[in-house]
């Protein structure tokens, strides 16, 4: 895949109060591991916080649901999830490319585009966490560094565009800003999951029909 080829991702979804992208290398200290009850509606705000991610990102959701251990949705965008190399899709990967001659500046296009693409990509592994940190009213006091499948997930992200890993609080920051720009969408998405237990694609873009009309107004 080339450049000019590759799906192409909303890094700056109307969001004006995102991180530096030099805080990449930032290094926030924790000081704090938030504690709270994970019930039903926190688990809503959870997988509410991965659609909004994805969905300002670019991309489209097929469904969000709560588990009996907890909940998952499922992200819809095959081009670009196979060109990140993601597994957990059904399709094929593609056929090799015969490698190019790539002038200095493609390079250097293509290896920002990777950067981006990556710390974004964890930014929305880690959007779960921190909505439920909003929801519960705790500020962000440095990286969190944790053991789940989310976590897991975001590190991959990281790991693969050579990143170092306090680049985790950067992608939290990235995350909390489009969160925090989108709240009513959250808790639009996180209410009816709470009450019917499952969204398909077609709910949840009823909801968030509006989202990226006027952030400022809640629907
Ligand atoms: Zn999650």
């Amino acid at each position: 895949m080339n450049n000019s080829d590759a799906p192409r991702m909303n890094f700056r979804p109307d969001v004006e109060q995102l991180p530096p992208e030099r805080w990449v290398y930032r290094v926030f200290p924790s000081v704090c591991r938030p504690a709270y009850k994970r019930d039903r509606l926190t688990t809503s705000f959870h997988e509410a916080g991965h659609c909004i991610l994805w969905v300002a990102l670019g991309g489209e959701i097929e469904s969000a649901e709560l588990t009996e251990t907890g909940g998952i949705t499922k992200k819809y965008w095959p081009e670009l999830l196979r060109a990140l190399g993601e597994k957990s899709q059904d399709q094929p990967a593609p056929a090799k490319q015969p490698k190019q001659q790539e002038s200095c500046s493609d390079k250097k296009a293509r290896q920002e585009n990777q950067w981006r693409s990556s710390t974004w990509m964890a930014a929305d592994s880690l959007a779960g966490r921190q909505a439920e940190m909003i929801l519960h009213g705790f500020q962000f006091t440095g990286a969190l560094f944790e053991h789940t499948s989310d976590a897991k997930a975001a590190l991959w992200h990281i790991e693969r565009a050579a990143l170092p890993l306090c680049s985790v609080g950067y992608c939290q920051l990235i995350t909390r800003s489009v969160l925090t720009l989108y709240w009513p969408w959250v808790a639009k998405v996180a209410a009816a999951l709470n009450c019917r237990g499952r969204l398909g694609r077609g709910e949840i873009s009823a909801l968030l029909a509006d989202m990226n009309a006027d952030p400022s107004v809640a629907a």
